[in-house]
């Protein structure tokens, strides 16, 4: 069984490749479309969600987007109803109005600054501001779990903390597992990501060990190619093939935020 891949960019964000390549490359493997929202000009209302959406499905795609959280815009819940799947991922905090940015340790995990060591790494040597990160990042998770309704956290253990070194210090465990509660609790898939190559094989242990579901995410900006990385990240997990996510969204209607209830009928 080949695993399917949600998190795939296309030209309509920062992606190199079209959205009818992309639709030829699902021969290749299976996989999704989710650019990113917001994203410059082009992805900034629900008219443009709505019209990427239809342009990719008519092709033959499944379609989510990655929602930036913490800075997207509000979308309408019709609009994230329509979408296939959505993922929400974190890629800055902000600490007393100052904008933490993950670029530079992106950069640095996807191996894009050569060798040698994270070169931000001084920025980051206050063990109170580490814990601030952390703490703002898994606040803006809730916030998309409980607000948003996304269905897969994208690179949930990406930050500048993961460039630091072994994520096994940097992350405590009482953070990775509240992480990983509030992502079983609601039913929203950890996404294991091959371009960042998180979360660490602790973590997925802990998140397979509490039944929480997976997700692939290549987070292919190119051609897309062998998920080699995830394939190892699985297996030294033990993932169970069963917990993946197969390009349909799991969390039910009415577990999502702002759907009518049953017990709410009095
Ligand atoms: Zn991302
Ligand atoms: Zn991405």
């Amino acid at each position: 069984m080949r695993l399917f891949d949600h998190h795939v960019h296309t030209d309509r964000s920062d992606g190199r490749v079209s959205l009818e390549a992309r639709a030829r490359s699902v021969a290749e493997r299976p996989h999704g479309v989710s650019d990113h929202f917001p994203y410059r000009e082009r992805m900034r209302t629900d008219d443009d969600v709505l019209r990427y959406l239809d342009e990719a499905a008519r092709l033959g795609l499944r379609v989510g987007i990655e929602y930036d959280l913490g800075v997207a815009p509000p979308l309408r819940r019709s609009t994230l109803d329509a979408l296939h799947y959505v993922i929400g991922a974190v890629h800055q905090v902000f600490l007393d109005g100052r904008r933490i940015g993950f670029d530079v340790a992106g950069a640095y995990l996807k191996g894009q600054l050569g060798s040698g060591p994270f070169r931000d790494a001084a920025l980051f040597a206050d063990a109170g501001l580490r814990r601030r990160i952390l703490q703002a990042t898994l606040e803006a998770v809730r916030d998309g779990v409980e607000r948003v309704g996304i269905d897969i956290v994208g690179h949930p253990t990406f930050t500048p903390v993961a460039a630091l070194g072994d994520p096994e210090a940097g992350y405590p465990v009482e953070w990775q597992e509240r992480l990983i509660e509030l992502c079983r609790g609601a039913g929203v898939a950890i996404e294991v990501n091959e371009a960042y190559r998180v979360p660490h094989t602790a973590f997925l242990v802990r998140a397979r060990d509490r039944g929480a579901l997976f997700s692939v995410g290549s987070d292919s900006h190119g051609e897309i190619s062998p998920l080699d990385r995830t394939d190892e990240m699985i297996r030294e997990a033990r993932l169970p093939r069963e917990r993946f996510l197969d390009g349909r969204r799991r969390r039910a209607h009415h577990d999502r935020p702002d759907a009518p209830s049953a017990a709410s009928s009095s």
